[in-house]
């Protein structure tokens, strides 16, 4: 797993699609380097802190997370780093570490809709051995707004609307706008749906936000206007 520089506080890894693990991010300010989402696995976790040590970078002493689904949540368990999460972030991570993952509990979720076909079948392409997986909640949580002082570099965390999911938190730093998956639609059986009020709004917060580029869960990063072309795109496809 390779880092790649963004700018001169910003690194990322890149998505993977084989068992749907995101970009994770990289900030380093004068003081302190904090992890953006904390990976699908422990597996996916090590990896990165693996390429942060091999970049010769400080190792990161927080994580800070986007949004609860699983490949952006399942490695804090073994970080070993404290985890900041919004309050609904935190709620919903705290409901996951209820689950089972017996094949009964699982066929369970896919039957009440409370999981999606296309997450179970990356889970079990990630783990092939379920009993692995573990969950926990956050250590610090918060509402709303947060800035983290990082040495010459704020990093701004706020709650914003989003067509992918109620609890997506936002992350600003060094003109870069870290996502998650705030930009994605949501899988509704084969087909990939956006919901066209919360798209609207999604855009309009986006077109508000000041920033140069932006790194995207599932996609390459891109600049500002690219990232609002391609949504009124999708918006255009819905009207
Ligand atoms: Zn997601």
């Amino acid at each position: 797993m390779k880092l790649h520089q963004l700018t001169n506080r910003i690194w990322y890894t890149e998505h993977d699609s084989t068992t749907d693990r995101p970009t994770l991010g990289y900030i380093m300010g004068d003081r302190r380097s904090v992890m953006l989402d904390a990976g699908n696995s422990g597996a996916h976790g090590e990896l990165f802190l693996e390429a942060v040590r091999r970049a010769g970078l400080p190792r990161p002493e927080l994580v800070c997370i986007s949004h609860s689904h699983w490949d952006h949540t399942f490695g804090m368990a073994s970080l070993g780093l404290p985890a900041i999460a919004s309050e609904k972030t935190n709620a919903l991570l705290l409901q996951m570490a209820c689950w089972g993952w017996s094949e009964r509990e699982m066929a369970k979720r896919l039957e009440t809709g409370e999981e999606s076909a296309f997450c179970d079948t990356h889970i079990r392409l990630e783990y092939p051995d379920l009993s692995r997986i573990q969950v926990r909640g956050a250590d610090i949580m918060f509402q709303d707004r947060l800035t983290l002082e990082l040495g010459n570099c704020p990093l701004e965390l706020w709650e914003g609307v989003s067509p992918h999911a109620d609890d997506c938190t936002l992350m600003l730093a060094d003109g870069v706008l870290f996502l998650g998956d705030a930009y994605c639609s949501v899988p509704v059986g084969d087909d990939w749906v956006y919901d066209k009020d919360l798209l609207e709004k999604h855009i309009h917060m986006v077109e508000e936000t000041d920033f140069r580029l932006c790194l995207k869960g599932h996609h390459a990063p891109q600049t500002k206007e690219e990232l609002l072309a391609e949504l009124k795109a999708e918006l255009e496809k819905i009207k």
